[in-house]
């Protein structure tokens, strides 16, 4: 066998947050390891999902041998569909995870070419040069898994995403006894989770946030609408269980809500007790007292089940006062203000929000703290480090966090950042070239939950499709518009001045402020996001053009 090198090649989620996906090549074999997306800020609107750019896998397309998926959180699966549809490689996973992922290519029609493969933690598969063996770890979704990747030079271990949950809710332990077996044999290379290495200590363990739970329940006395991120399969189940204990029934509100329900009760890992659901369209005719309606949208998205429910724009439930509102869910970092602007609205409405952090938890991390990240380090004892799943600043930290094993085999740490790689031969690991990578903003045209064909929206798109500002005035004290909406564009060919189409299209976005409640009209973000996908739909319907809208609302 030629003396090949062994290539790590991070194509997002170093240096920054989200969409996490890493190649790892040896000679002419390359597997990959998650494909992982990334909500966009605020600043890219227009754009709804944003994934890595997979140039670099599309340039070796014929050595990429497989795609190994640690777990089903949006940052390590939201992107597989569109790496899938370049490249058809074998996909390794949990059946949940894989679940999850079906659900996806099946919107894009690509679940038929798909070849999926199951695999449960302690299977080894072997793919070219490497041996992979899936090792269960705990997380906050279930069915989350490391993989210990055995190569010519050495074994590499990448933790996917976890913590050290000494107590975890399904009595899956996380398997330190195998991490330690691959310790005592040697670890060439570790890829560890460094999200959360600022906080000092141990994570508390998913059953914490029971004893706060177990409050909320008992003073209640009227309507409970508990938020939490819908892969969250653990947290379901206590809401599952408390409220059969406390005699109420549990209706879900949103997509990805009634999806992951449905797949984790088929595949036995969420118990519904007898009786508990009720349909959406009963929850305002039953009493308040003996209802839980779980709701998506933890992070204020415009458009999610809690949002619209926050402004009462949905069909199935108006919060009243006196109702308990509760966040179960970290705030992640940009999306503050859409979070608060939707308490408030809850506030307003009189309802009792629980949110933020407080003792007994409401929420609890999945991933490791910084004695877990230690543990790790020092059961699996590796020649080379490499943190991974974070900021710069984090990965900095989780480098510095490994300094007291430099007596203990550990030669040398790598902080990287996407697209720069690591190298190990005989002689040693070191810094390689640089790779090309960079962000593809997706626009996928599914505001309103139609799923459309993949529209990939490179920002070079702008140049052909051009960009429409509608701008809408709206009087301070009436809270109305007064004056049919203006619309300002350029690049965009199909608005020549007066013509039909221009006019149409100011008629739309009067529609919407006109179809908008009170409340809605109030809040500029819930607005620019309804104005901005009616007004898509308008215009990629007629013109089958998609130039970036970005509403503009001033206050006169
Ligand atoms: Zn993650
Ligand atoms: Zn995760």
């Amino acid at each position: 066998m030629p003396d090949h090198k062994l290539q790590i090649i991070p194509l997002g989620g170093l240096g920054e947050f989200g969409m996490n996906s890493m190649a790892i090549r040896y000679g002419d074999d390359i597997i990959v390891v998650d494909a992982g997306m990334m909500f966009p800020d605020a600043e890219l609107l227009g754009v709804d999902i944003v994934t890595p750019d997979f140039g670099y896998l599309e340039q070796n397309r014929e050595r990429v041998r497989a795609l190994i998926l640690t777990h089903g959180h949006e940052d390590h699966i939201g992107a597989v569909p569109f790496l899938l549809s370049e490249i058809n490689v074998p996909v390794y996973s949990a059946a949940f995870t894989l679940a999850l992922v079906e659900r996806r290519l099946e919107e894009h029609s690509l679940l038929e070419d798909a070849k999926l493969h199951t695999v449960k933690p302690g299977a080894k598969v072997e793919i070219g040069p490497f041996t992979i063996e899936f090792i269960h770890v705990t997380h906050s979704i279930v069915a989350s898994m490391a993989v210990a990747i055995t190569t010519p030079l050495g074994v590499i271990i990448h933790t996917g995403d976890f913590k050290v949950d000494p107590t975890p809710t399904d009595n899956e332990l996380f398997d330190l006894h195998t991490f330690a077996d691959y310790g005592k044999r040697g670890v060439l290379l570790l890829m560890s989770d460094s999200t959360n290495v600022d906080r000092p200590g141990y994570t508390e363990s998913e059953r914490g946030v029971r004893p706060r739970f177990e409050e909320i329940f008992y003073r209640a006395d009227r309507r409970l609408v508990i938020s939490c991120f819908s892969s969250s399969i653990h947290r379901l189940q206590l809401i599952l269980d408390l409220a059969e204990e406390y005699g109420r029934k549990v209706a879900f509100l949103g997509r990805s809500m009634l999806n992951v329900t449905e797949i984790s009760h088929s595949l036995g890992l969420l118990s519904l007790p007898d009786g508990i659901l009720l349909r959406p369209q009963d929850i305002m005719t039953s009493d308040p007292a003996k209802v839980v309606v779980v709701a998506s949208g933890t992070q204020g998205e415009p458009m999610s089940a809690l949002s619209r429910i926050a402004v009462d724009n949905h069909k199935s439930l108006s919060v009243e006062a006196g109702d308990t509102v509760v966040l179960s869910a970290r705030i992640i970092p940009g999306n503050e203000k859409g979070i608060y602007r939707m308490i408030n609205h809850f506030a307003k409405r009189g309802a009792d929000v629980i949110y933020g952090s407080m003792n007994p938890p409401v929420h609890v991390s999945g991933h490791a703290s910084s004695e877990e990240l230690k543990l790790v380090l020092n059961l699996l004892r590796p020649r080379y480090f490499l943190p991974i799943h974070g900021e710069y600043r984090q990965l900095a930290k989780h480098a510095a966090l490994a300094q007291h094993l430099r007596g203990a085999g550990l030669e040398e740490t790598f902080v990287l950042e996407t697209g720069e790689t690591l190298e190990i031969d005989h002689n040693g690991a070191r810094r390689g070239e640089k790779v090309p990578v960079g962000r593809v903003c997706i626009d996928s045209g599914s505001i309103d939950e139609v799923v459309e064909d993949i529209v990939i929206r490179d920002r070079r798109h702008l140049s052909e499709d051009g960009f429409v500002l509608p701008i809408i005035a709206i009087n301070k004290h009436s809270g109305k518009n007064e004056t049919l909406p203006e619309i300002v564009s350029r690049g965009f060919m199909s608005f020549e001045d007066g013509s039909e189409l221009l006019q149409a299209a100011r008629q739309v976005v009067a529609r919407t402020l006109e179809s908008s409640s009170e409340e809605e009209r109030t809040d500029w973000g819930v607005m620019q996001e309804k104005i901005r996908a009616d007004l898509k739909r308008f215009l990629s319907k007629e013109t089958s053009r998609r130039p970036l809208i970005m509403p503009v609302i001033l206050e006169v």
